[in-house]
Formats: C-alpha cells, structure tokens, sequence
C-alpha cells in the first residue's frame, strides 16, 4: 500500500529489512550498537563484520537518537541506527519513538538520501504494542514528509503478515482522518 505525500511515496511493504534496495536502511539498534538479536542481528550478519567495526567507534546512541553509518555488504549504501524505547506504558514512549522516526529522516536528508526504509522500531524484544507504534510512525513519517521536501521513497518493511495487515489497517485510518 503507497500513498504520495508531495513528491515523496511513503509505502508500507511485507518483507526483510536486509534486501531492501534502498540508499540507507534503518537499525532497531540498541544504545551500545552491538549487533545483538531481531532486526539488529540479521542486519549485521547481512553487512558483515566492518559494520561492527565501525559501530563501535561510535560511543553508542541515546534512546531516540540516530547515528549513521556505511552499508557495507548490504544493497543499501548507508545504514541508520536508532534506539527505540523499551516500552513501558508511559507518554514518554510515544514521544521518544516519534524522536526515531525524526532524527533518522533528518539524518537521511543531510547525507542527500532519497530513499529510506524503516523496521517497526521498538515491536520486537522492546515491547512496543504493534497497533500503537504503526500509528506513531505512520503519523510521524506523514507529518515530517509534508513538512520536508527532498526524500523520494520512505518505505515501511513489516517482517510478516499480521505486522504488515496491523499497519495497512492503521494506515487506511490515518488517510481517512486527513480527509
Ligand atoms: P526492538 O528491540 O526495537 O523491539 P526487534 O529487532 O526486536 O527491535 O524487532 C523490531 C521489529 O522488527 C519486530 O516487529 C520484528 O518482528 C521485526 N523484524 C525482525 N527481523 C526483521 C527483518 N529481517 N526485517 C524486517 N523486520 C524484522
């Protein structure tokens, strides 16, 4: 499902974040950006070891941060690495996860990256209630893109069904709410 937000397409796809061809793929890191499980894992197995090599010169990421780094073996020139919050039932969730959706595309559009494809940051191991963190990445990734120019695709890459029908549902909602 795509929608056209001025000249940017902001899709929402059922796939692997890893064989994205897009310019930079973005990490569901964690703050000392070691490789570790999820979506982090597969993304340095896919990119090989310098990615670890070059992670580690970073002095980690604070929650709702992003850093950005080389692709290495992976289809995607630049990998971005943001650190979801642990999900703990509070106001600050939200806001710290729309932080990620935000500072990932600030620093995609300041390395002139036109295409970008996001994980559903924090869903995995850090708890995230699914349907709550597609609406606050579909309302975060829409406002920042009627608000910036310079972006071609922003693609949102869920790893199975129930991820992919939960975002189309939400998707299709906030839509209709623009309306
Ligand atoms: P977090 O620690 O931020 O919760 P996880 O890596 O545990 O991050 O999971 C984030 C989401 O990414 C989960 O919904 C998980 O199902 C999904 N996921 C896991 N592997 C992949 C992959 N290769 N491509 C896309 N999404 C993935």
């Amino acid at each position: 499902m795509q929608i056209k937000i001025g000249d940017t397409t902001f899709e929402i796809v059922k796939g692997d974040i890893t064989k994205q061809e897009v310019d930079a793929i973005v990490n569901a890191a964690n703050p000392r950006l070691t490789p570790g499980g999820g979506v982090s894992g597969a993304i340095h197995r896919a990119a090989g070891k310098e990615l670890w090599e070059e992670c580690k010169k970073l002095g980690g990421c604070k929650t709702g941060e992003a850093k950005i780094t080389r692709g290495y073996k992976l289809k995607a020139k630049y990998v971005i690495h943001t650190v979801g919050p642990v999900y703990k039932g509070s106001i600050e969730d939200e806001k710290l996860l729309a932080s990620c959706y935000k500072n990932s595309l600030k620093l995609a559009l300041e390395h002139n990256i036109k295409s970008i494809a996001f994980p559903a940051i924090s869903t995995g191991v850090y708890g995230y209630p699914m349907e709550e963190a597609a609406k606050v990445a579909i309302k975060t990734i829409i406002d920042f893109l009627k608000e910036n120019e310079g972006l071609e695709l922003v693609r949102l890459v869920l790893y199975n069904d129930k991820a992919y029908e939960i975002h189309k549902k939400v998707m299709e909602e906030i839509i209709r709410e623009m309306e």
